[in-house]
């Protein structure tokens, strides 16, 4: 039976963070509107996983943890009911660390779920308060130990580099205190700078400065000397993990697995299709009830196709097959295979048995090799 993952986006958080440019609101008054859609969604289009076994549940957001446990189960009956639920693998919710008690814990792995991602972000208060995270770093550890105590083996948490005013310093502390944790799994991403959000706002009217280049690809050789020293695999350019302990769903969206996202702003995936909900929870409450049209879709083009698998390799320790190239993409073979023997002898690339695998330089520039080895 084909495999297929849910995504489910829940679109609420208590504080907008300064970095941050996901679908969310903070006005929570909607929520059991938003809730009666989000069931509404799972049942119409169950038929999208006809005779396919769902493998890995997401709860992502935006901030899943503010829903109730009841809240949660709602969502989750209607999934067990409507979709191939018996085979699932894994069950992930993304929660914040002022929103973990231990009976709250409890009641997660009672409904079900075995895997929690934290939103940790860092562990200096005040790399905290520049990301107006709502948590500080006493409230993350006292998250993880609870949701360790209470039996959940896997844990991953998220932390961000490149922060202005950090140094290599700063980001040796947090990926000491990540030690600390003991978890199985972190994902830590470079910052980026988002339109629309308060950092690109400060960025702009110079209140905030980024650190140079030089000493963010500082930050990356710690991490990957980090990730050496202690037995995590850098299985993907921004994800780590302990032997055994990859997440299934993130990497079935890098193997290019079927998904269906459900709630505003949610993206699904299926063959050459790629389509997207609303990012707006009224809009999306209201198409629902009035049974309206929420979402639009692409067909991806035969370029966009090998765009994708280019850059969802690239990222992958695994690297670009030679063979796949050759047996998928035939039209493109003769240039990208020169092109990737060229990034070899640049440095930035080896072959390891049938790949192309990034070096630790081409780690560094992933997204510019990306978009150079890309056809337009
Ligand atoms: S980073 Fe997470 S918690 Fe912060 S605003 Fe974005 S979705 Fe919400």
């Amino acid at each position: 039976m084909k495999e297929i993952g849910i995504y489910i986006h829940i679109p609420y958080c208590k504080r907008k963070c300064s970095y941050c440019n996901f679908h969310f609101s903070t006005n929570i008054s909607t929520k059991d509107q938003l809730i009666e859609a989000l069931i509404k969604e799972i049942r119409i289009r169950a038929t999208e996983a006809k005779d396919m076994q769902l493998t890995t549940l997401y709860f992502g957001g935006g901030t899943p943890s503010l829903f109730s446990i009841e809240e949660l189960k709602k969502v989750i009956e209607e999934i067990q009911a409507n979709y191939n639920f018996n085979g699932l693998l894994e069950f992930t919710i993304e929660v914040n660390p002022d929103d973990i008690s231990e009976a709250y814990a409890r009641s997660l792995k009672s409904i079900g779920i075995n895997r929690v991602s934290v939103g940790l972000q860092s562990f200096i208060d005040q790399e905290l308060v520049f990301m107006d995270r709502v948590h500080d770093a006493a409230q993350s550890f006292k998250a993880v130990n609870i949701l360790q105590d209470v039996g959940f083996e896997k844990l991953t948490v998220d932390l961000i580099y490149g922060l202005p005013n950090s140094s290599e310093e700063s980001w040796l502390f947090n990926l000491n205190e990540l030690l600390k944790l003991n978890v199985s799994h972190f994902s830590a991403y470079l910052l980026s700078i988002e339109p629309k959000t308060k950092l690109f706002s400060d960025l702009a009217k110079n209140k905030v400065f980024l650190i140079d280049d030089d000493l963010a690809m500082r930050q990356m050789d710690c991490l990957l000397e980090f990730c050496n020293d202690n037995e995590y695999e850098a299985y993907e350019v921004s994800n780590f993990a302990k032997k055994g302990h990859r997440a299934i769903h993130n990497s079935n969206y890098w193997n290019r697995v079927p998904y269906i996202g459900f709630g505003p702003s949610a993206h699904s995936f299926a063959g050459n299709q790629r389509r997207w909900n609303i990012a707006n929870n009224n809009v999306y409450i209201k198409a629902l009830e009035n049974n309206d049209v929420y979402w639009d879709f692409e067909i991806l083009s035969e370029k966009n196709i090998f765009n994708e698998f280019i850059y969802l390799n690239l990222r992958k320790i695994e690297g670009i097959s030679r063979t796949l190239i050759q047996a998928l993409y035939p039209q493109y073979v003769i240039e990208t295979l020169n092109d990737l023997d060229q990034l070899v002898l640049d440095g930035l690339m080896v072959v390891i048995n049938d790949s192309y695998v990034l070096t630790a330089a081409g780690r560094k520039v992933s997204d510019r090799i990306a978009s150079d080895l890309f056809k337009v």
